[in-house]
């Protein structure tokens, strides 16, 4: 008699189970029992675990604890129901199966056999998936640069299937994550780029592996979301409603397989299959089916996105090679390159100026140059010089530098051409494959065109775009272009907090925090760093319902705190009576709140009466006591956190900065790598401040990790905090 498919989850998750429990009497032998395991780069423990049973697990004790409880789970599932589970229980059983599968990742971490380098293969697998990735990403989640994550298990037929298939998921901006080696070794051999960078990223060599995307997504409720570890119904219902991930599932399944197919589909996760299986529907779990069988390979990509529910946007413009964020980081080598401009090798720029109407011809891109194709057809060193015309209604010389901004983005998401800088230190780079694919200098104009009246509509009733190649022209637009520059930073710098009438809202990060409200200042800008006024500013002219909304200040309350009546009125509807009143200036008393996206944690080091600041990607220790995750686990989700707060790195070098709490001041501790990120405005402002050798007086890394030597440092170093009112 064959077994029903519930009964064949059940017993995929026992398997599970007693691998798990192989491997942990293994380590309780060879490790002991109070051996401590983490994670690399979490605060969540083993993530999967401690949100959904709040267990914090830290030790190979605490492992067979955990591992006790889910198998209770499902020895209770086989004493109500015998060898007949009904599929709700084979559900339950999924989930314990996903608790098998971490403990039995973090047993092998434990005993170093994790993440995995094959040699055969030349894989490097990724492993654990670190919050940092997850806070990175987290803008691009939101704003629906990536719309969805997929995990692909198994493998395809055949290379060109498995990289047809990845593509398309690439074209529709689908991060992708890989479980197996079959799989993995595909795209390896037809060579696709795997990395954080080009959304590709494999795993680990088994289909178990797909558990480092459960356990990353899961983190998405803690980090963002404010979600206490152990209330699973919140967990759960959290994925199911904003985590936008999918499986696809290559080939035929193992019971194993199946078990954590099951455990996805609890989350939400629909289950897309190559197999003939019966469609199952989860009411209340998944918006469209959870488990769909498409046999035909051409059609699981697009399948996949529509049983996910994803809408997807995509406008790529008309050029020969592959377009869209998934091509974003990739580098183009020097012996890759086919044609390039700037990067100190030739004079080149980019600018985007406002022309009247009807000097613009829509849509036009020329190329201006003696023999330029002649030229260009040989490749090599060129000058360029990227202007873009624009003319709109709605459009204001304010935006210019926001379109502008854009050109870096724009370029690069086109594969094989690389773009770095702004304005006129930019180095473009053609690659050989591009070219052969026949892409032409003037596609370079043709990606503005295209990708400016997507991104700006609303604003820009016409675009031209002329390239220049000849020295002569490029030096002299880059003088008009120099000019304008200048122009436009004399207006930024006199964009103050006092002189708008209006701040803006963003709200994008209440997908994932929902109580979060980012307040965006001519001198504040959004604590992901991705958003300043002026881009609120241009977002709500191009969306006037979207994510940026204005907010009139109203009435100073209080000018050392930067406290508006206006601003409170706003928060308290727009957090949904989450937070009350808000003080732009400091970080003591209601200060911001953090969704959990923030280039900078500012926290105060009471010993040293001072703050210290900390960035996203820095590893080590910091004089909190605390490593940069840990701080940040502990001022995300929306809430405000007195003492601590999320910032921007470009919020540390503004007039507003703590100005409250004393400004730069008080800054004690930065790791080495941000002192250097920020040198040239922060001397600037610490010049301002009459104190220009501040930052040589503030300690890093380099010098001190903990607060009585960080103390020790500043004594001898007459750091200014030491003589401040105290903070607290
Ligand atoms: Fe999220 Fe704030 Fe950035 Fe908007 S500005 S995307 S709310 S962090
Ligand atoms: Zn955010």
């Amino acid at each position: 008699m064959s077994l029903s498919l519930p009964a064949i989850i059940v017993q995929g998750a026992e398997s599970l189970l007693s691998m798990a429990e192989g491997i942990l009497q293994d380590a309780k032998i060879s490790q002991g029992k109070d051996a401590v395991f983490e994670f690399p780069d979490t605060a969540y423990h083993l993530p999967m675990i401690y949100a959904l049973t709040g267990l914090a697990v830290q030790t190979v004790g605490d492992m067979e604890v955990a591992l006790g409880k889910a198998n209770d789970l499902v020895a209770g599932i086989r004493e109500r129901r015998g060898a007949e589970p009904s599929l709700g229980d084979a559900l339950e059983a999924g989930l314990a199966a996903h608790f098998g599968v971490e403990l039995i990742l973090a047993l092998r971490g434990l005993c170093g056999q994790e993440p995995v380098h094959d040699q055969g293969s030349g894989i490097s697998y990724h492993g654990f998936l670190s919050d940092t990735m997850q806070r990175t990403l987290g803008v691009k989640l939101v704003d629906g640069t990536i719309p969805g994550v997929a995990v692909i298990l198994g493998a395809a037929p055949d290379d060109g299937t498995a990289v047809r298939i990845v593509r398309e998921l690439q074209e529709n901006r689908i991060f992708v994550l890989l479980a197996g080696s079959g799989i993995s070794e595909q795209l390896k051999r037809a060579g696709v780029d795997f990395g954080l960078e080009s959304r590709i990223v494999p795993l680990g060599p088994e289909p178990i592996h797909a558990l480092y995307a459960v356990n990353w997504a899961v983190r998405a409720a803690l980090i963002f979301g404010g979600k206490k570890a152990g209330d699973m119904p919140e967990h759960l219902a959290y994925q199911r409603e904003r985590v936008n991930a999918f499986v696809i599932a290559l080939g035929a399944p193992t019971p194993e397989i199946l078990a954590v197919g099951a455990g996805a589909i609890v989350l939400g996760y629909p289950v897309i299959s190559d197999q003939n299986v019966p469609t199952l529907e989860a009411k209340g779990i998944c918006p469209n089916e959870a488990l769909v069988g498409v046999p035909d390979h051409a059609k699981i990509a697009q399948r996949a996105v529509e049983v996910r529910g994803l809408k997807i946007t995509v406008s790529k413009p008309p050029i020969p090679v592959p377009y869209g964020p998934a091509f974003e980081g990739e580098r183009v080598r020097k012996e890759n390159t086919f044609a390039e401009f700037g990067g100190q090798r030739s004079a080149a720029f980019e600018w985007v100026r406002t022309l009247p109407a009807e000097e613009i011809e829509h849509n036009r891109v020329t190329v201006v140059g003696t023999d330029w194709q002649q030229r260009y057809q040989k490749g090599g060193v060129l000058p360029l010089a990227i202007v873009v015309d624009v003319a709109g209604r709605k459009m204001q010389p304010d935006f210019e530098g926001v379109i502008e901004r854009k050109i870096h983005t724009n370029i690069n998401e086109a594969h094989g051409i690389w773009h770095m800088g702004q304005r006129d230190i930019i180095w473009i780079r053609i690659s050989s494959e591009a070219k052969q694919a026949g892409f032409e200098l003037e596609h370079i104009g043709v990606i503005q065109t295209a990708a400016i009246l997507h991104k700006f509509g609303q604003i820009v009733d016409k675009v031209q775009v002329t390239l220049y190649v000849d020295d002569a022209d490029v030096l002299r637009f880059r003088e008009e272009a120099r000019r304008s520059y200048l122009e436009r930073d004399r207006r930024l710098g006199s964009l103050t907090d006092e002189s708008v009438d209006d701040f803006y809202s963003c709200l994008l990060c209440q997908s994932f925090a929902p109580s979060h409200v980012c307040v965006i200042s001519p001198e504040r800008l959004g604590l992901c760093g991705a958003f300043n006024w002026l881009d609120a500013k241009a977002a709500f002219e191009i969306d006037p319902t979207g994510g940026n909304q204005p907010i009139q200040k109203g009435e100073l309350l209080d000018e050392r705190v930067g406290r508006y009546s206006g601003v409170d009125d706003y928060l308290k509807k727009a957090s949904g009576g989450a937070v009350e009143t808000l003080n732009m200036y400091t970080l003591m008393e209601n200060p911001m709140t953090s969704c959990g996206c923030f280039e900078c944690i500012v926290g105060i080091v009471p010993e040293a009466n001072g703050v210290l600041i900390v960035h996203r990607g820095h590893a080590g220790m910091t004089p909190a006591g605390m490593k940069f995750s840990t701080l940040a686990a502990s001022v995300g989700g929306g809430v405000q956190t007195p003492g601590f707060m999320g910032v921007g790195v470009n919020f540390i070098t503004s007039k507003k900065f703590i100005a409250g709490d004393g400004g730069l001041r008080r800054v004690v501790w930065m790791p080495a790598e941000l002192k250097t990120r920020i040198r040239d405005a922060f001397n600037k402002r610490a010049a301002d401040e009459g104190m220009p050798d501040l930052l040589d007086r503030i300690a890093d890394e380099t010098i001190c990790e903990e607060p009585d030597q960080l103390v020790e440092f500043l004594t001898s170093v007459n750091h200014p905090a030491l003589e401040m009112e105290p903070l607290l």
